[in-house]
């Protein structure tokens, strides 16, 4: 119960996982998420933490559409 830095931890994760590559982002619906692989070979067990209670995995195909988007190509 009312944890601090949620908000921070967020900003936090957005910045940096983004720019080490582990929050993928559907080009359709904009959703944000992990990618399961790549976070399985992140280092810190505090990130991965981290990245696991504030985002879902997410799944991109080659043309960066998550599964719910992906039927509406086309
Ligand atoms: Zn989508």
């Amino acid at each position: 119960m009312g944890r601090k830095y949620n908000v921070q931890e967020k900003a936090w994760l957005e910045s940096n996982a983004n720019g080490i590559n582990h929050i993928a982002q559907c080009v359709i619906c904009q959703n944000k998420g992990y990618d399961e692989k790549k976070l399985a070979s992140a280092k810190s067990e505090i990130f991965i933490g981290l990245m696991k209670k504030h985002f879902h995995p997410i799944e991109l195909d080659q043309n960066m559409y998550c599964s719910e988007c992906e039927g509406m190509k086309g």
